[in-house]
């Protein structure tokens, strides 16, 4: 069954949308791109539900989009004076800078990362949505992972159906394909995904070279995958099962446990990602948890598994991820 579908130029759409993204709903809305899967970008829990309804297997940043440029403050840090150039001359448009995020964005939008995407789409509805929603919208393209971006809100309500609390219909999508993506987290301005606006475009703007980020090792297809596999640099080890007691010779030993130890005896810290048992609840802690056991000094972290269905697969992956690399 299909979800909600409402006109993208009816204003009281427009205000429905954002009365559902400022309870945590999420809002499929048209941009020039892609038709992108909304939640407001401050609330955890909200964007936990983007990653769950998608079901992607593993996490991947979400690019925040902004109704105004003037904003841009709220999400990131604008160290790099290519940020406001190429920000005035390319928004509202099809292009997403990378820049370092604020600590009010909650690490599940960036999967762990110091950096944040940030863009400010040309469609008027989009911008609409996210103005009157008066809050920064976490997106990614409004399909189940594996499929092609959708670019009709009839594809996405094929897709998604009822995982979405709306769907705005502002007709089939101008671009297309994804936003171009540049990084001026660091010195040089790197082009991270090639699409809408070139990299002479860029070039020209800037009035300096855009670098290319090589292709990840054993996934070429997969740009801006490259600095995201968080690890602590705590060793990570993943438990067979449930955590029992500690023994006293191993150490100082954080454990991250899923709903709270049923013997938690010996460890030096505990954090709990699912007091209520729900995997969306997990996904909305993982990183910051991580973040927090990792600033102790600890001599290792164990962390209970979890049931591998749903974001479980997500929460598994980046556990495993950390565990391998540690
Ligand atoms: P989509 O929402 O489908 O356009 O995909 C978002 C893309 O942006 C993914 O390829 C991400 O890897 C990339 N991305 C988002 N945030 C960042 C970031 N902070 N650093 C690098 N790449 C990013
Ligand atoms: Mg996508």
């Amino acid at each position: 069954m299909s979800g909600r579908v409402l006109p993208a130029d009816d204003p009281a759409a427009i205000s429905e949308g954002a009365r559902l993204l400022q309870g945590g709903g999420l809002v499929a809305f048209p941009t020039e791109t892609v038709y992108g899967l909304g939640a407001n970008a401050f609330e955890a829990r909200a964007v936990a539900r983007v990653f769950e309804v998608k079901a992607r297997p593993s996490f991947d940043p979400l690019i925040v989009h902004l109704s105004d440029r003037a904003d841009l403050g709220s999400v990131a840090v604008v160290a790099h004076p290519g940020a406001e150039r190429l920000a005035e001359r390319f928004w509202p448009g099809p292009l997403t800078l990378v820049l370092a995020r604020r600590p009010e964005i909650p690490e599940i939008v960036t999967a762990g990362l110091d950096t944040v995407g940030v863009r400010v789409p040309a469609h008027e509805a989009a911008r609409k949505l996210i103005r009157a929603a008066r809050t920064p919208v976490a997106a990614p393209s409004a399909n189940p992972f594996g499929y092609v971006s959708p670019t009709t809100a009839p594809h996405v309500a094929e897709l998604l159906g009822e995982a979405v609390d709306l769907i705005l219909d502002g007709g089939p999508c101008r671009v297309g394909v994804e936003s171009t993506i540049v990084s001026l987290a660091t010195g040089t301005p790197t082009l991270l995904r090639p699409g809408g606006v070139s990299r002479e475009e860029l070039e020209e703007a800037l009035g300096t070279p855009v670098a290319t980020c090589p292709p990840p090792a054993g996934d070429p297809l997969a740009p801006g995958q490259l600095a995201r596999h968080y690890a602590t640099r705590t060793p990570l080890r993943i438990l067979p099962g449930p955590a029992g007691p500690l023994s006293s010779d191993s150490g100082r030993v954080g454990l991250l446990a899923w709903r709270g130890p049923a013997a938690d005896t010996g460890y030096a810290a505990l954090e709990v990602l699912a007091p209520d048992g729900r995997a969306t609840t997990a996904a909305a802690r993982l990183f910051a948890a991580l973040r927090r056991l990792d600033a102790l000094g600890l001599d290792a972290i164990v962390a209970e598994p979890c049931e591998e269905r749903g974001l479980g697969h997500a929460i598994m992956d980046r556990l495993r991820r950390c565990a391998a690399r540690a």
